[in-house]
């Protein structure tokens, strides 16, 4: 494999998709040794395959808000590789989303979702709609008129969406009410569902616990653990909020959260009924970090500005991509920072991560610290298939023994000659081995 001509083929044919460009590269220097060890994967073009989603669809989702007046927006769904089971992976919507962003979000898919062990191919959809400041009937007009193009493609056994920024319970939920219209079927086709129809206990907070749980391996190899650490968060939604409840849980004290505004420091800790407060906002559909502030005063609202700045000794990226730079780095590190573990999808820019891994941090990626997501979305559709549910405990527990897996397959595959842990490397590696293989043993197709 020579990466370096991979890559300006692919900017070739796919001008001005950086996201797509930055995830690809990043797995192809990687995985870039043990391919050229293996030249079987060369004769059947694994890579260049790999590379390019499987298909993908573009359509217009047209909707009337509440004046009657109709709007239009672009959604996508990118069905990227199925070698290892069912296309997997969620939709997004936000008015940053392009077809590069959801491409760079299917490729990592694949290699997350093989890390899980569970039968899942990598997938990824969403439109540039953004439900912030829309009413419920708004949004699920737009949700019945997106699932009116995309149930065609999907299925339980084909390619089963769940959340992601901007889409959580209440979406999910408009639109499998159409796709069970639509086909007079009620199945596992969507993960992220109601408790009373199918969801699974745990899934809404499994993200970020997962995250916490993999933060909480990585602090074991070095005789360390969660208990009395200052922890930094970004974001406040899904991935945020699980994660802050379990780190709490396992003695933490987080004292940040973010939104595109600006971030609060809460110096005492972001527990209990603050949590309760900011749920009740973000039900609302409200900004959350200005509100946060009036109503705890002991806190701080700093506008336009990320909470890197703050001292802490394990950071939690879980807003969105992109969003830790080099200099954000760099301030982590001098302000003693020894853990990052990403709740979000690429939070952290290329030039960020070659200073964790040149400072020999505990830097978990993405792909496999924000794997438990995806891991229990594949528990909920074991259980939709058994026609039956787990109690919490045994959802959790099969949560955390994954991560606990997930990061020993890191360990295994990215353990450098010196004995520091390169868990992006061996992240990348061990999702991509199983999926080659598979791909490998069905042929060209
Ligand atoms: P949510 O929409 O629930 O939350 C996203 C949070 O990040 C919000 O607080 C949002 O603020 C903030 N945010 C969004 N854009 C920006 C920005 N440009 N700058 C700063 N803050 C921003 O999404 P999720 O929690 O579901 O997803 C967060 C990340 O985790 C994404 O990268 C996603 O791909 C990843 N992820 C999610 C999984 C899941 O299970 N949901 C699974 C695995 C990964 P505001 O609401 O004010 O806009």
């Amino acid at each position: 494999m020579n990466v370096d001509k991979l890559l300006i083929d692919l900017e070739k044919k796919h001008p001005g998709e950086l996201e797509y460009i930055q995830a690809v590269r990043e797995v192809l220097e990687s995985i870039e040794e043990v391919y050229n060890q293996n030249p079987q994967f060369e004769s059947a073009g694994i890579i260049e395959r790999l590379i390019e989603p499987d298909r993908v669809l573009i359509f217009k989702v047209p909707w009337v808000d509440d004046q009657g007046q109709a709007h239009v927006n672009i959604g996508y769904r990118v069905q990227f590789n199925n070698a290892i089971g069912p296309y997997k992976g969620g939709m997004r919507f936000h008015p940053s989303v392009t077809l590069s962003i959801l491409k760079f979000l299917g490729f990592d898919q694949i290699f997350k979702n093989s890390l899980t062990t569970l039968p899942m191919g990598g997938a990824k959809g969403g439109s540039d709609f953004n439900p912030k400041g829309k009413s419920n009937a708004e949004i699920m007009r737009f949700c019945q008129s997106f699932m009116l193009e995309i149930w065609k493609l999907i299925g339980a056994d084909v390619d089963i969406p769940a959340g992601d920024i901007g889409v959580g319970g209440k979406e999910i939920g408009y639109m499998f009410g159409m796709y069970k219209k639509l086909t007079n079927e009620h199945n596992g086709v969507m993960t992220g569902k109601g408790r009373n129809w199918g969801g699974s206990l745990i899934r809404p907070e499994a993200t970020g616990y997962g995250t916490v749980f993999f933060a909480q391996e990585m602090l074991k190899t070095r005789g360390e653990s969660l208990m009395g650490k200052i922890v930094t968060v970004s974001g406040f939604g899904n991935v945020a909020w699980g994660a802050i409840k379990k780190a709490t849980e396992l003695g933490a004290r987080v004292v940040t959260i973010s939104g595109p505004d600006g971030y609060i420091y809460d110096p005492d800790g972001i527990t209990g009924e603050k949590i309760d407060y900011l749920l009740e906002l973000r039900a609302s559909n409200q900004d959350i970090a200005k509100p946060y502030s009036f109503e705890f005063p002991d806190s701080q609202f700093h506008e336009g500005k990320r909470p890197w700045e703050v001292k802490c000794d394990i950071a939690l990226p879980c807003a969105t991509q992109n969003e830790l730079n080099e200099g954000d780095a760099r301030m982590l590190v001098a302000n003693g920072c020894k853990c990052v573990a990403e709740g979000a999808n690429m939070p952290s820019t290329p030039e960020a991560l070659e200073v964790f891994l040149d400072n020999r941090m505990l830097y978990g990626p993405g792909k496999a610290a924000n794997a438990g997501g995806v891991a229990t979305s594949g528990l909920e559709q074991t259980q939709n298939a058994m026609k039956l549910s787990w109690t919490a405990e045994e959802v959790e527990a099969k949560l955390h023994l994954i991560m606990v897996n997930i990061h020993e397959a890191c360990v295994k595959y990215g353990t450098e000659p010196d004995g520091y842990v390169n868990y992006m490397k061996g992240a990348n590696i061990a999702g991509f081995m199983k999926v080659a293989n598979a791909m490998l043993d069905q042929g060209v197709i």
